[in-house]
C-alpha cells in the first residue's frame, strides 16, 4: 500500500449525544498511517469531565452539538511499522498545534488551537479515547515496556495532572505541604509530594473514605475541613509552604490563605464555577503567590515513567472495571461518589 494512502477503518465506539445519552455505535475512521498512528485501545478511565458530559449534555459553556466520542484517559497497544512488533502505548489526549506563541514558548497545555480528546470546546468536537481504536500523531503516544498492569498505566492521564500541579509549586523536597480535596487528582498530588520529597503532607476532605485515601497515598494526617485542629496552621503567619487547592471548593480557597505560610504558593487545580472573595489585603500582605494548574505538558512522560518504574502505584484509586459495552452502567456507577474514586472501561475481548 501506498504509505500517504488514507486507510479507514470502523469499529464501536462509545458516544455521548446529550445528557443522560450515552451508547455504543459504530464510528468510522478515516486516518492518513503516514501522518497518524492507529492505536488499539485496551483500557480507559472515567474522569469528572467525562461525567459531567453524561449527567448535564456539557461541562461549562461547551454544550454538545452533536455525538462526540467520550473519554481521555486511554492506553492501549499499536504496531511497530519496522519490526510489526505490539508497542504497549500511553495515549496523550492532548494534541498541541506546536506552532502558536504558547507552543513555541514550551506552554503547550495553554495552546491557542488545542485539540484535546472527548471536548465539545470546537466544533465539530474532538473524539475521545472511549473506542476500540484512536488514530493520533505520533508524538501522542508514549511508549511502555508493558510490565504492569494496564489498570496501572491508565492513571498516567490524572497522574500527569497531578505532575504539573507539582510543577507548578515548584520544589517540594522538604516541605510541608497542605492537599485540600481528596478525590483522584487530590490524592495523586498527595502520591506525586510524596515521590518528590516533601517533608510532610496534609490533607483534608469532608469525606471519611477520601481522607482514608489520602492516607493510603501518603498523607501523614487528613482532616476534615471543619476540624478545630487547623486553626493551628494559621499561627504565626501560616504553615505551608505550598497548598494544593484540589476540591474546587471556595471556602478552602479562603481558609488556604490563612494555611499557606507567608511568601508561600497556592497552586489552584480544582475546578469550580463559582466566585471566590478574597482577602485582598491579608493575601498581598503574605506575599502569597497564587498560580493555576491546568491539564499538563510533557508531565505525561513523567508520569507515564514514574507509573511504570512503580514510583507511584495508583491501585489503591481503582473502585471497578466494567466491560466497555457497559457504559452506561460504568459512568453512572462512577457518579456515585459515595462508592467510587476511579472506574474504568476495559476493551479486552
Ligand atoms: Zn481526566
Ligand atoms: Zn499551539
Amino acid at each position: 500500500m501506498h504509505p500517504t494512502e488514507s486507510r479507514e477503518i470502523t469499529f464501536n465506539a462509545c458516544y455521548i449525544k446529550g445528557k443522560h445519552d450515552l451508547s455504543i455505535s459504530p464510528k468510522k475512521l478515516e486516518y492518513n498511517p503516514a501522518e497518524e498512528v492507529l492505536v488499539k485501545i485496551s483500557r480507559g478511565g472515567i474522569c469528572g469531565s467525562d461525567i459531567h458530559y453524561f449527567q448535564h449534555g456539557g461541562v461549562g459553556d461547551f454544550l454538545l452539538k452533536h455525538p462526540m466520542v467520550l473519554g481521555h484517559e486511554v492506553i492501549g497497544t499499536t504496531e511497530d511499522p519496522d519490526t510489526g512488533q505490539q508497542v504497549h502505548v500511553a495515549v496523550n489526549p492532548s494534541r498541541p498545534c506546536n506552532a502558536c506563541a504558547f507552543c513555541l514558548s514550551g506552554n503547550s497545555n495553554l495552546c491557542l488551537h488545542m485539540r484535546f480528546f472527548g471536548s465539545a470546546m470546537l466544533t465539530p468536537h474532538v473524539d475521545g479515547g472511549f473506542a476500540e481504536y484512536v488514530a493520533v500523531r505520533p508524538d501522542q503516544c508514549v511508549p511502555y515496556d508493558g510490565q504492569k498492569d494496564d489498570s496501572i498505566m491508565a492513571f498516567c492521564e490524572p497522574l500527569a495532572v497531578a505532575i504539573h500541579a507539582l510543577n507548578q509549586a515548584g520544589n517540594v523536597l522538604g516541605k510541608k505541604i497542605l492537599v485540600t480535596g481528596s478525590g483522584p487528582i487530590g490524592a495523586l498530588i498527595i502520591a506525586a509530594c510524596r515521590t518528590a520529597g516533601a517533608a510532610e503532607i496534609i490533607a483534608t476532605d469532608p469525606v471519611g473514605k477520601n481522607r482514608d485515601l489520602a492516607l493510603t497515598m501518603g498523607a501523614d494526617r487528613a482532616y476534615a475541613p471543619d476540624d478545630s485542629v487547623l486553626a493551628g496552621f494559621t499561627d504565626k503567619k501560616g504553615y505551608f509552604d505550598a497548598s494544593f487547592e484540589a476540591s474546587g471548593a471556595i471556602p478552602a480557597i479562603q481558609a488556604n490563605i490563612d494555611y499557606t505560610k507567608a511568601g508561600g504558593t497556592m497552586i489552584q487545580v480544582g475546578m469550580s464555577p463559582g466566585m471566590a472573595d478574597i482577602p485582598v489585603t491579608r493575601f498581598l500582605a503574605k506575599e502569597i503567590r497564587y498560580a493555576g494548574a491546568f491539564r499538563f505538558k510533557d508531565e505525561f512522560i513523567t508520569a507515564v515513567q514514574w507509573l511504570e518504574k512503580g514510583l507511584i502505584d495508583p491501585g489503591p484509586l481503582l473502585t471497578r472495571v466494567f466491560d466497555y459495552r457497559d457504559i452506561v452502567e460504568a459512568i453512572t456507577y462512577a457518579a456515585d461518589k459515595t462508592q467510587a474514586f476511579k472506574v474504568q472501561i476495559s476493551f479486552d475481548e
